[in-house]
């Protein structure tokens, strides 16, 4: 594979930008190799700036369930830019997608639209402590918010003690307020309560945890949360940046039935472009500014770009059968994936649900953060760079989950299934 230009563009990259990139996981620092310079997207493929091809399954890491350049999206963004990029007033665009969301999830009677997830989770939480009158939160270690400093904190060595930041330049009398807890274990988080529940202001959990690679809540896990924050008169946040409309039009929470007090949406929502939400019960929601006192603003939310591409997406998800038919072909996927690893003689752990996947390098079933640390990340990282070399484009990280877009083809996952087959030959 010829990737001249691409080592030559990121040297270039590297003077002019921290580590090259705009985002850390774009290195491709733990797979052990340069990023690829991507110059086109469409449909289920990416091309880099070497001309080489790859079946994706990062899709930008989730917002294109439609694949690349879908036509009715793009024509969407052109015909809305046609008529300005941005006014700083109100445009119809906002109100249409706003009315999408709230009707799509029944716990959202009214949503703040955003310009990332980041900026939704972080204006989540201040909106819950403004709600509760409480400082606290409580997060799940191994559960991705955004990078707002109240979330860059992991449990300390044991677990009710001091959380410790997991970067920099996060202030210590902030780091006291996050509580840490085991995703998929209540009774971490009942402790949490017991020690220190009239100051907790929120419990926030990505209801499928999908940032440490693929993590399924056990049963009764969400309904514990949602019964322990009620008891408390904290309120419950589900993080759904990725799974919003991804599981299904209206996300896990429709699916599982639970209604958390506030809810953050992004990725999906922008079609491709910068979109981020929050949203929930009224009584909460009426306290955002300007109807009520809690501030939160953006020169650039709800422009009239994003809300079309966001609005054209959301409306193709709407056809009959559009999740099920993506799932099973994930679903397919796996299953072969599965028996090309046993047919090698080589342990995983695939976990699925609809259509996100991880494909983890360990012994053990996966679980929990604990369980997911099991992994052998250099085995990942040379299954990746043989896989990349054989035309498919995995998460170049053992923690981050793959991708599959109604783009991708049944000729797609065969190709997939053969690069996998030979990525292993050589592992
Ligand atoms: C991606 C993600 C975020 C952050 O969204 P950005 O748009 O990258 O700021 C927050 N929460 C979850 C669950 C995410 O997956």
């Amino acid at each position: 594979m010829d990737i001249r230009k691409s080592e030559q563009l990121f040297r270039k990259a590297q003077k002019y930008m921290p580590g090259g990139v705009n985002s850390p996981v774009r290195a491709f620092k733990s797979v052990g190799l340069d990023p690829l310079v991507i110059k086109k997207g469409q449909g289920s493929k990416i091309y880099d700036v070497n001309d080489n091809e790859f079946i994706d399954y990062v899709c930008s890491w989730g917002p294109l369930i439609l694949g690349h350049c879908h036509p009715e999206v793009i024509e969407a963004i052109c015909a809305a830019a046609r008529e300005g990029t941005s006014y700083g007033a109100c445009c119809e665009k906002e109100i249409e997608l706003a009315q999408l969301i709230c009707e799509a999830f029944p716990a959202m009677d009214k949503v703040r639209l955003v310009n990332s997830g980041t900026e939704a989770a972080m204006s989540a939480i201040r909106l819950a402590r403004a709600y509760t009158g409480r400082d606290k939160i409580v997060k799940f270690e191994g559960c991705y918010h955004g990078h707002a400093d109240s979330f860059l904190i992991k449990a300390g060595s044991g677990m009710l003690t001091a959380g410790v930041p997991t970067s920099p330049g996060v202030p210590k009398s902030l780091v006291e307020q996050t509580l840490v807890c085991r995703f998929n274990d209540l009774d971490s988080v009942k402790k949490a309560f017991m020690q220190s529940g009239p100051n907790i202001a929120a419990v926030i959990v990505e209801p499928i945890a999908a940032n440490m690679g693929l993590v399924n809540p056990q049963p009764g896990f969400l309904e514990g949360l949602r019964e322990i924050t009620s008891r408390y008169g904290s309120l419950l946040i589900f993080d759904e940046v990725i799974t919003g409309f991804r599981v299904c039009y209206g996300g896990v929470q429709t699916l599982k039935n639970i209604k958390p007090d506030l809810t953050t949406l992004g990725k999906i929502i922008g079609g491709g472009l910068p979109v981020g939400a929050y949203g929930g019960k009224k009584e909460i929601m009426n306290r955002v500014a300007p109807e009520g006192d809690v501030y939160q603003a953006g020169t650039l939310s709800g422009n009239p770009l994003a809300m079309a591409a966001g609005i054209a997406s959301l409306q193709k998800l709407q056809a009959n059968d559009f999740y099920e038919s993506l799932a099973s072909k994930a679903c397919d996927l796996t299953e072969r994936l599965q028996s090309s690893f046993a047919a090698h003689d080589i342990n995983c752990a695939i976990n699925r649900n609809s259509s996100l996947f991880s494909v983890f390098f360990t012994e053990q079933k996966v679980y929990d953060y604990e369980s997911v640390l099991s992994c052998d990340t250099r085995k990942y990282a040379l299954f990746y760079r043989n896989l990349l070399q054989a035309g498919v484009y995995f998460p170049p990280s053992q923690f981050e989950v793959c991708f599959v877009s109604a783009a991708h083809s049944d000729e797609d996952v065969d190709n997939t299934v053969k690069a996998v087959n030979k990525a292993l030959d050589i592992i």
